[in-house]
């Protein structure tokens, strides 16, 4: 059994891979659809605000937010200075990754899958230095 703790409301639960107990993903459910249709009224409307008028918690919003269920924009196209790329600390809207660092992610994802074998890692002989950066450019 894996328990943890729930990100929402902290209470130790029985998890099969979420991050948040039962309670508060049903919850959340509801939220996400009230703080979709406000920001659906609000498009440029900030999380705190939002949070405000809403009565959802800041917390659930920023879990929805990075879970990607919702974007916020304010009016210069970023998060409203909320939520930051996980990889350049960019301002972003949604997920936790801007455009450009969910590209990369991916390119690296499908050179990997296209060379067809996976990295040797396991193998200590081999001590051949990090290759792949001399690859980007050709
Ligand atoms: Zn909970
Ligand atoms: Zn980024």
């Amino acid at each position: 059994m894996n328990i943890i703790q729930c990100s929402i409301c902290k209470k130790p639960f029985h998890s099969i891979g979420a991050k948040v107990c039962n309670e508060c993903l049903q919850k959340m459910d509801q939220d996400f659809i009230t703080v979709r249709d406000y920001i659906y009224e609000n498009k440029h409307a900030d999380i705190d605000k939002a949070s405000e008028e809403t009565g959802v918690s800041k917390k659930v919003i920023m879990y929805l937010l990075k879970d990607g269920r919702l974007i916020i924009e304010d009016s210069e196209g970023g998060g409203g200075g909320m939520l930051f790329c996980e990889v350049c600390r960019k301002p972003i809207n949604t997920g936790r990754m801007c455009k450009d660092c969910k590209d990369k992610v991916a390119n690296t994802m499908q050179k990997s899958i296209s060379t067809g074998k996976p990295q040797q890692a396991a193998s200590s002989k081999d001590s051949t230095p990090l290759r792949g950066t001399a690859k980007l450019n050709k």
